[in-house]
């Protein structure tokens, strides 16, 4: 195990092996967890701030260990990506948000619009756009109802190529979100070449919003960027009603975040918008 100093200067310690075994047993729980059925998605809700009416959900993985319970992703998407587990991970992920989808519609539910997370991972193997045509094909889940979200990472890796897969999806019917936006390094000039329609405020953006001399001139902007460019936006990580009323008022079109509700779990989502239709 080697890495790079201060002064760039390579060393290496005993304690860095140990970090290193820890990482092969991740990916190796990783890869029996998958093979278990041992993930599963909860479901965020998004609000229009308009009309307060839902506008979608987003799913968030979760790893359902036996001994530690719901580990969040936090501790094992880089893992993931690192192995190249990401890749059928990330497939699973997206076929099991197309069968909630299809579950929610046989439950009688109005379509909602099912948000996916996308790693750059999945970009860079060839046939991320066939897996997801037939995932959407076999699921029998309506393509318009995805909406897929990269973050300014992944557009960021090879242009034309992300440009093109993206592309091919939208003639699916598939559309795409570029998340935690802000927070990354892509020109404006991009953002325009990208085929996306939806935009997430990055939750520290959020946080900071209220605070005198904050964040608040930056979501200014990208919401007038955002209407200029005909986008729409949520924001992410709303936490408080004072965060909520402000983004209103900013001409924000949705809102995410605990102030709403926390990630669900299937049977908790499926209750709230039983709920919703007055079910
Ligand atoms: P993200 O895509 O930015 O997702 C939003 C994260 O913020 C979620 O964390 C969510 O639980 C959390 N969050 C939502 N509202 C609030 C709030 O009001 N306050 C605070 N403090 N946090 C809030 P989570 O579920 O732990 O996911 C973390 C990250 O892991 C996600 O960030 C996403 O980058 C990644 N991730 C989650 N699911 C997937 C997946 O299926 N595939 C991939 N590739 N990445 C995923
Ligand atoms: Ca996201
Ligand atoms: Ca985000
Ligand atoms: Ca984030």
């Amino acid at each position: 195990a080697k890495s790079k100093g201060k002064d760039g200067v390579e060393f290496h310690t005993p304690d860095m092996d140990i970090t290193v075994a820890r990482e092969v047993e991740l990916h190796v729980e990783l890869r029996k967890a998958l093979d278990a059925g041992r993930f599963e998605l909860f479901y965020q809700p998004q609000t229009d701030l308009r009309t307060g009416a839902l506008a979608g959900v987003e799913a968030l993985v979760r790893w359902n260990d036996p001994v530690k319970g719901y580990v969040p992703p936090s501790e094992f998407i880089r893992a993931a990506e690192e192995s190249g587990l990401i890749e059928r991970l990330g497939e699973w992920t997206i076929e099991e948000a197309c069968r909630q989808t299809v579950r929610w519609k046989r439950l009688g539910l109005p379509p909602v619009r099912m948000s996916v997370n996308l790693s750059a991972r999945q970009f860079r193997g060839e046939d991320l756009y066939r897996n997801v045509r037939s995932i959407v094909r076999e699921t029998g889940a309506d393509p318009r109802q995805l909406l897929l979200e990269i973050t300014e990472s992944v557009s960021m890796q090879d242009v034309p190529r992300t440009i093109r897969i993206m592309n091919e999806l939208r003639g699916e019917g598939i559309r795409f979100a570029i998340d935690d936006f802000g927070t990354g390094y892509s020109s404006l000039q991009y953002l325009r070449s990208f085929p996306v329609r939806h935009l997430k405020i990055d939750r520290s953006f959020v946080t900071d919003l209220l605070r005198a001399g904050g964040s608040e001139p930056i979501v200014k902007s990208i919401l007038d960027m955002a209407g200029h460019m005909g986008l729409d936006v949520v924001a992410e990580g709303v936490e408080t009603e004072e965060q909520c009323r402000k983004l209103r008022q900013l001409g924000c079109g949705e809102a995410q975040g605990f102030w709403y509700s926390r990630p669900l779990p299937e049977a908790e989502a499926t209750a709230f918008l039983c709920k919703l239709k007055g079910d």
